[in-house]
């Protein structure tokens, strides 16, 4: 009976298979052209026949599901039991069918909205991934949202908020005496007593720059090395020196390159005695202004997993005491990098003097969307000009430095005020000890507590052997004496960090320090010396910064998922881990203050430049072959020594040469390719692709096979003069890709003759070159106006319209008819030319409000209009000023219903104009008063003002990411693809700093102005949102906090995170068209990183290996933007499932420190819950597990 039944089962099953063998070949004989010619031509009726044939059996087939399904598990049985050798059935394939864009040539609009996205958040590719068969189920655990910090109905309570303390500052810059930027400081002698000592940590530091004036490797062999060996011998030749170390790119190089057995030894020990403390511990002090917080992650857990590795520490206090100006998103990650103090330095020196006279330079640094003040960290700030020692000891600098005995005559370096140093004898001593006594008790009145800091060192301090004897035998004399003399009340001793910050908690109680909210930029050092020219410096680099971030956490995502599959073998991952480690490094080492920033001198820059370049093919390297095993067939673990399978189409031949894109040969030997593109972001994308292929006759189909609707428009090239690229086009088509999927769509060729509906040409407008001799296939709809263009030109593409007048410049956009004014304009600043009061690397110093930039009239001017994309170019030259090329593109992206346009500026600043700084400027009409938003590290939105008080160079702010203006009615928000500087000057409008090209040194020690400027390429976002009115949920109008929308936010994450396009270098080899996993889709979470190979200490000190993840749940404005957009990308509810990203049971998932190098609490079920603004890292061991 049992046999019968299973026999009948069999011959059902052989019956149901060979339907379904039927179906795949008639799938793939009319959809896959590699497998049949695609010059075929296909009328009409045809192909609706195919269509209705297909409908047919796949509904047959969805009837059918369950049956198959069934029998499946029964056949498996059998096979099981009788190890009988036959090749598995086809899985249904109608899973998956619904998530992937179909094109309907005849009602184009209506597929995407047949998509079905609401009905299951969830996506999965059940038939063809690797690992995790079952999708895992979605746990839901108890987490109260109101519970979470975030604030933004009232006026955030600090003591000290940055944004109204600007408002109440006169900015007076009077003349304090020998404290120039402060006052005359006065003490009560009677303060201190026997029990109420002053307490002095003197802590000797040296600041090393890993490149700066000379490269990275230039200092190291000069001057770090030197520090290094120094050190070891001299800390340890008396008990009480001590000494704090920061940059850990330094140490590594040190240690790998020269440090001896005994060097290590002795560097541990000195560790481990607390001797030397190793301070925040990055790879860098990274900047502040420009780096990404994604990359700040990187270069910190960069240095803090080799310090781990290597010593088993975990660094405790933060020193950032050059970077110019300070963001608040630092603290923040240093306080979940588990920091408990920092100590900053570069800040107005009007804003120091305020915070002094209320003592207030040591305060709780809280979120500006912290309600609930659990995000403080507390922070020293330095209070006088400068970290070295003429600027640390006290307010006198003409007494400090006469203590810098490295100035000792004879050594090379003086003091400017006229007075050295004195070596400290018998004779002297009781004199000089008043005096730096004297100095140190003045400083210690602007804090609140009897506990003084007073750093002893400057840049590359203390490299050689005479300089720690001058230093420390004088001051060792120094501390004895007054030590020894109990009426001076004091007990001075040298000190790490970690010494000062445990007296001073011990002295006062945390809470009886102020807390503050805001951000410390713009920074002016003296005079109107605003340091906002670096926010632009090198813009290039700048670019170039973002690009490789985002190739970074393309690869290590990649990887991640490649290695879990078990798809890599051992030689290869090792290979992929040693070529990330150098690309991270490199990305680590710009993050340097004097790296993104631009203020390196040519050579270092250059340096810097190469190392990135080498670090981006690096990391495409590691993203093709990764992605490339992520698609293989399953078991097949791949042993060739093959190693590249695919191209990344963004190919960068040269370290200040803007990339080229790879166009895709197509002919009758090789009609048909597939790419294949990478999604690194952790949500569900849509968006218009366009490639470059090398024939007009070409049709695309999706990973499934089914032909999509394609516009192919000719490219429009060039430096100065337009026209159009030969035997090249453009080739657009809409493309979705699941969160941290890989997916292939094919392109191939078709017959030139023969009727295609799913391809359509672009029409071509070209407007003042009717000299023009337009050679493009007959497709193309061309108009060529004849005469001089005397009027606006506008172009329209699904609800958005754009408006630009007859340069091409952008006048308006439009939504639903409904214009709205942006008028955009180039202008350009020129330097002030006085005595050190001019514009260089660091400084913007204008000579007045900036000037048009009139282009010569009539430039040549083309658009290009098609179904997906319409976009008008320009050239405009400048003679002696600069050459612009300019793209206004909309893409008709179905999943983003906003008015959205996509600017690209490609520019060169003239080499023969001398000092000139170009903006791009929007004016509108939006009520914004002197309002406007700008982003602190591409982590959250600080609400800024226009102050009148201040000069233009101070209103300038950086803009890593986006920026906007709103008022009642509408929001435009400008995002950008590079880190610049930007300004609000006036009502209504927002400026976006360029290019910056500067003859002069600023003489803030580059000893050069910028001059290297090369052909650059920027892309801004613009988007104009509608005010959803009445709105719940407005932010009270006293909060300083600001928030992207879901339509911004997902646009900025595309921007910063495009999708990896790759080409198969040999012939596609058959693999599959599809990798994903099953990950909940919402667009409020970001995967900051996702990486392999992380190590982490467990709470009894045991170092493990395993994966680490950084996730970020943004908080967004609901009250502008079109809330259709929610439906494409939907908001999660703060709970992520980390078996959705990798095949893990929850009891080896736990939370650590942002940079993974401590393990905390077990993750419950292995739900991550995030509070909104909250950044939390998770920690992955498959080995380690908890209950
Ligand atoms: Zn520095």
């Amino acid at each position: 009976m049992r046999i019968r039944k299973l026999s009948a089962l069999f011959w059902s099953t052989c019956i149901l298979a060979l339907i379904v063998i039927l179906y795949v070949t008639t799938d793939l004989s009319f959809k896959l052209p590699s497998i049949r010619p695609a010059y075929q031509e296909v009328d009409e009726n045809k192909w609706s026949s195919v269509e209705s044939k297909l409908q047919h059996i796949e509904k047959e087939l969805n009837q059918h599901n369950v049956v198959v399904g069934e029998i499946k598990s029964a056949f498996d049985q059998v096979v099981d039991r009788s190890h009988f050798q036959a090749p598995p059935p086809p899985r249904p394939q109608t899973e998956r069918k619904k998530d992937y864009v179909k094109s309907e040539p005849k009602d184009y609009d209506k597929h995407f909205n047949d998509v079905n996205y609401d009905e299951d958040k969830k996506y999965s590719y059940k038939d063809i991934k690797v690992v995790g068969e079952e999708p895992p189920k979605r746990i839901t655990v108890k987490f109260d949202q109101m519970t979470c910090p975030v604030k933004k109905d009232g006026p955030l309570q600090t003591e000290v908020q940055m944004l109204s303390l600007y408002d109440r500052m006169s900015f007076d810059d009077k003349d304090g005496g020998v404290w120039k930027q402060g006052w005359n400081v006065e003490y009560n002698e009677q303060q201190w007593n026997s029990k109420n000592k002053l307490k002095v940590f003197i802590v000797p530091h040296s600041h090393n720059d890993p490149g700066w004036i000379k490269t990275f490797e230039n200092y190291y062999k000069t001057q770090t090395r030197a520090i290094f060996t120094n050190m070891v011998e001299k800390l340890a030749e008396k008990p009480g020196r001590k000494f704090i170390w920061c940059e850990i790119s330094y140490l590594a190089l040190w240690w790998t390159m020269d440090a001896t057995d005994q060097d290590k030894a002795a560097f541990k020990s000195l560790l481990n005695s607390g001797n030397l403390e190793i301070v925040t511990g990055g790879w860098v002090m990274n900047d502040e202004a420009s780096s990404h917080w994604m990359a700040i992650i990187q270069q910190l857990s960069t240095g803090h997993q080799w310090l781990l590795d290597k010593f088993n520490y975990i660094p405790k206090n933060a020193w950032s005491i050059d970077p110019f100006g300070y963001s608040s998103a630092q603290p923040y990650l240093l306080k979940l990098a588990g920091f408990e103090n920092s100590v900053i330095q570069r800040v107005h020196y009007i804003v120091k003097k305020e915070l002094a006279l209320n003592r207030q330079l040591e305060f709780k640094w809280r979120q500006l969307w912290d309600g609930k003040g659990v995000t403080d960290m507390f922070t020293h700030m330095m209070p006088f000009y400068s970290y070295d020692v003429p600027h640390t000891c006290g307010p006198d600098p003409k007494i400090c430095c006469q203590f810098d005995f490295k100035r000792l005559p004879g050594n090379g370096v003086t003091c400017p005020w006229g007075v050295p140093p004195v070596k400290i004898t018998e004779k002297n001593i009781h004199d000089r000890a008043f005096m730096i006594l004297d100095q140190w008790r003045k400083k210690s009145q602007l804090y609140r507590s009897n506990v003084l800091m007073v750093p002893l060192g400057d840049d590359f301090r203390y490299d050689r052997a005479n300089e720690w004897d001058n230093q420390y035998l004088n001051y060792e004399m120094l501390i004895d004496y007054i030590n020894s003399n109990v009426e001076y009340n004091a007990e001075v001793q040298f000190g790490t960090l970690q010494d000062y910050f445990k007296a001073l908690h011990d002295d006062v109680k945390l809470s009886d320090f102020p807390t503050l909210s805001g951000d410390f930029f713009t920074y002016a050092d003296r005079n109107q010396h605003y340091w906002s020219g670096y926010f632009t410096s090198r813009p290039f680099y700048k670019n170039m910064d973002r690009v490789l971030l985002a190739y970074v956490r393309a690869a290590d995502s990649v990887m991640v998922q490649a290695i879990s599959s078990g798809l890599v073998s051992k030689v290869l991952e090792l290979q992929l881990r040693d070529r990330m480690t150098q690309a991270r490094n490199s990305l680590s080492l710009f993050q340097h203050h004097d790296g993104i920033t631009g203020t390196c001198r040519d050579e270092v820059r250059e340096d810097y430049a190469k190392k990135l370049l080498t670090a981006i093919k690096h990391a495409q390297s590691a993203i093709q072959q990764a992605s490339y095993l992520l698609l293989q067939k399953p078991q097949i673990v791949d042993q060739t020594q093959k190693d590249i399978f695919f191209d990344v189409d963004d190919i960068w031949r040269k370290h200040d040469e803007i990339p080229s894109r790879i166009t895709i040969a197509l002919d009758a030997v090789s009609p048909s390719r597939r790419v294949v593109l990478y999604n690194a972001l952790a949500f569900k994308r849509t968006e218009i692709l366009t490639l470059i292929v090398s024939s007009p006759h070409v049709e695309v189909y999706d990973p499934e096979g089914n032909p999509l609707m394609a516009q192919v428009s000719p490219i429009v090239a060039g430096e100065r003069r337009l026209g159009f690229a030969a035997s090249k086009f453009q080739l657009s088509f809409p493309v979705s890709v699941l969160p941290l999927a890989a997916v292939g769509y094919t392109v191939s060729l078709r017959d030139s003759s023969a009727i295609n509906k799913y391809t359509s040409y672009a029409r071509v407008r070209i407007y003042n070159a009717d000299y023009w001799n337009v050679d493009l296939p007959k497709m193309f709809a061309v108009e060529q106006v004849q005469g001089r263009l005397s009027e606006d030109v506008s172009f329209k593409l699904g609800n958005t319209g754009v408006v630009a007048d007859m340069k091409g410049l952008l006048k308006s956009i439009s939504t639903d008819g409904k214009p709205v004014p942006i008028h955009m304009d180039y202008v350009h600043y020129d330097s002030k030319k006085e005595h050190d009061n001019n514009s260089g690397g660091y400084l913007f110093v204008p000579s007045g409000p900036a000037a048009p930039f009139t282009p010569e009239p009539y430039p040549e001017l083309v658009i290009t209009e098609g179904i997906h994309k319409s976009t008008l170019y320009t050239s405009l030259i400048g003679p002696k000023k600069a050459e612009v090329i300019l793209s206004i593109s909309i893409n008709n992206n179905p999943s983003l219903p906003q008015s959205e346009i996509e600017i690209g500026n490609t520019f060169l600043i003239d080499p023969a104009s001398d000092n000139l700084e170009l903006a791009m400027r929007f004016s509108t009409n939006i009520q914004n008063g002197d309002v406007f938003y700008t982003d602190l590290n591409g982590m959250q939105m600080i609400k800024r003002r226009y102050f009148e008080k201040l000069p233009i160079q101070a209103n300038y702010y950086p803009l890593p990411a986006a920026a906007y203006i709103e008022d009642d009615n509408t929001r435009f928000t400008i995002l950008t693809s590079t880190p610049l500087g930007m300004a609000a000057l006036q009502p209504g409008q927002m400026e976006v700093m360029q290019d910056r090209r500067l003859s002069r040194d600023d003489n803030r020690g580059m000893n050069q102005g910028v001059q290297d400027n090369v052909r650059t390429r920027h892309t801004f976002r613009l988007v104009l949102e509608s005010a959803n009115s009445p709105c719940q949920n407005k932010t009270h109008p006293e909060n300083p906090s600001g928030q992207l929308t879901l339509g911004t936010h997902v646009s900025q994450q595309m921007l910063l995170q495009p999708i990896i396009t790759m080409h198969y270098t040999a012939q596609d080899d058959g693999s599959r068209p599809v990798f994903s996993r099953p990950i909940t889709n919402a667009a409020d979470v970001v995967l900051g990183s996702f990486r392999p190979h992380v190590i982490s200490k467990t709470k009894d000190d045991k170092k493990v290996q395993g994966v680490g993840m950084t996730f970020q749940r943004v908080y967004l404005d609901v009250c502008y933007g079109n809330k259709d957009i929610a439906k494409w990308y939907p908001v999660g509810d703060g709970q992520v499932q980390l078996s959705e990203y990798l095949d893990v049971t929850s009891s080896q998932i736990y939370e650590s420190t942002l940079t993974f190098n401590r393990i905390r609490n077990p993750i419950p079920n292995g739900v991550l819950t995030l509070c909104p603004m909250e950044i939390r890292s998770v920690f992955v061991n498959h080995t380690l597990k908890h209950d």
